[in-house]
């Protein structure tokens, strides 16, 4: 339904880089399918609906962080706790003749004399013994990218080690997909690239780091105040996911706190949100993926456990968050100053997220990035094959998902609600039906 070639323009303009055009192409020309495929299966057992997240977001209000509507979530409608959507789509698979091997790790591909990819060898999860796995119609490699591995993260994006806070949700993803297809001759994007969301915390004696384990915070993502450890902004809080994480990388250790104030639930509505930072229902009464009212019970834990300072002053807030007082009440009531006069001088924020924080009492957090997941990969083409340097197919290998490239550039931008798992199920899809029917 929506404009494809504008959408498309806005990927690869916000990627800013090495993307091929063409798989972007595609994605907007197969996505719709996909969509109406994957609803029905979710559907058909009447376990779930797909629900559109019906929002074209802040266009109009000019936010430089617009929606274009694709987002889609399923809403469970049932109350059995063994189902998911995942054991959805496997029983579906199953009944197609699918078998699944859990605890099996992929290892290395086998190749012929020809270069044709033959088959893979894996390890079961006991470390017993290895198996060989033939694959006559072709082998797709899915094993999500290399965000688990924080040696691979700091060869292609070490900037992402200094910005990240580990917290409890996170990947169990290695890298062996992305590296069994390298053994293979595949090529990768030149530039590592990951989904990071600015929505952990850590404690008011810590910086952001790899080897920091701090809390989620999903509240992050509402662009109200946020300054550096010298108590100044530094950049328009108003933004795509990672842009205010990239523009944290250039302050002192990489992290930065958030201010708000205790008028939050209302001045979040005014904020409209999209995609998944959204707090309140889309235009069309799709629910948000959280909802405003658990902020204050999330609020409350994080406070509890050290990690969100509360004060009545902004002097006491900016103690208790070791930052320098003088400089951050400055800075507060500049910005305040914005936000009466409804322009920000300093950094063009959109009037109607610039939010007085008059509201005792003020609240505030340091933040740094979750790292959820590495969106560089190995280099494919429109057929779902891995290619070499030469762009030349390597016969038989299929990569999806996280570990393959060409589609983000260093950026993940929240422009388009689930785009990474988006791809994900469009290209798998496509793979599957190329290698079942050997037509690519
Ligand atoms: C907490 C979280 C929330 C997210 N939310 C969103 C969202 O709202 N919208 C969105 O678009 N995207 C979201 N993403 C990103 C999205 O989930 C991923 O981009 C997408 O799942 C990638 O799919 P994939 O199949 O490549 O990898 P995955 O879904 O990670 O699957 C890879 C699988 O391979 C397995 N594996 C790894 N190594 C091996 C091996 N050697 N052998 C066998 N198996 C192996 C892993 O255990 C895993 O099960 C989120 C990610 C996370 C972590």
């Amino acid at each position: 339904e929506i404009d494809k070639m504008e959408a498309m323009e806005d990927i690869v303009r916000y990627a800013n880089g090495f993307v091929n055009y063409d798989l972007v192409k595609l994605w907007a020309d197969e996505s719709g399918d996909m969509i109406d495929w994957l609803s029905e299966i979710i559907a058909r057992n009447g376990e779930f609906a797909m629900r559109f997240e019906g929002s074209v977001g802040t266009e109009g209000q000019g936010a430089r962080d617009k929606a274009w509507a694709t987002g889609h979530s399923p809403e469970k409608l049932t109350d059995d706790k063994d189902v998911t959507f995942g054991t959805a789509l496997r029983d579906y698979a199953e009944e197609l003749g699918a078998e699944f091997r859990y605890d099996t790790m992929l290892v290395k591909c086998e190749q012929d004399a020809s270069g044709r990819v033959t088959g893979v060898v894996c390890r079961d999860g006991n470390d017993r013994h290895y198996l060989r796995v033939n694959a006559s119609k072709g082998v797709i490699l899915a094993t999500g990218g290399y965000a688990a591995n924080t040696e691979m993260v700091e060869a292609r994006q070490a900037w992402n080690n200094r910005l990240k806070i580990n917290v409890p949700v996170g990947g169990s993803c290695t890298g062996d997909g992305i590296k069994a297809a390298l053994w293979c001759g595949a090529a990768i994007d030149p530039i590592g690239a990951a989904v990071t969301f600015n929505r952990a915390c850590c404690k008011p004696d810590e910086v952001a780091g790899s080897d920091l384990v701090g809390k989620w915070f999903w509240f992050g993502e509402q662009p109200f105040l946020k300054v550096n450890l010298n108590g100044k902004r530094f950049c328009n809080e108003s933004g795509p996911y990672d842009y205010m994480l990239h523009s944290a990388f250039m302050q002192p250790y990489h992290t930065y706190v958030d201010i708000w104030d205790s008028d939050y639930v209302e001045q979040v509505r005014q904020i409209n949100e999209v995609g998944c930072c959204r707090l309140y229902p889309f235009d069309n009464g799709a629910p948000s993926n959280m909802p405003i009212t658990k902020m204050a019970s999330d609020f409350e834990a994080l406070i509890e456990a050290g990690y969100i300072q509360q004060a009545d002053t902004m002097e006491e807030l900016a103690e208790k968050l070791n930052l320098p007082v003088d400089a951050t009440v400055e800075t507060w009531e500049r910005y305040n100053g914005f936000a009466e006069a409804g322009k920000d001088d300093d950094y063009n924020k959109e009037p109607y997220r610039l939010t007085q924080l008059t509201h005792p009492p003020y609240y505030g957090v340091r933040t740094g990035a979750w790292f959820l997941a590495t969106i560089d990969g190995v280099l494919i083409d429109t057929d779902m094959h891995a290619v070499d340097e030469a762009g030349k197919a390597i016969d038989g290998l299929y990569m999806v998902g996280n570990d393959s490239g060409g589609f983000f550039s260093v950026s993940y931008p929240n422009l388009f609600t689930g785009l990474a798992a988006g791809r994900t199920m469009t290209f798998g899809r496509r793979a599957g039906m190329l290698a079942a029917t050997g037509q690519a």
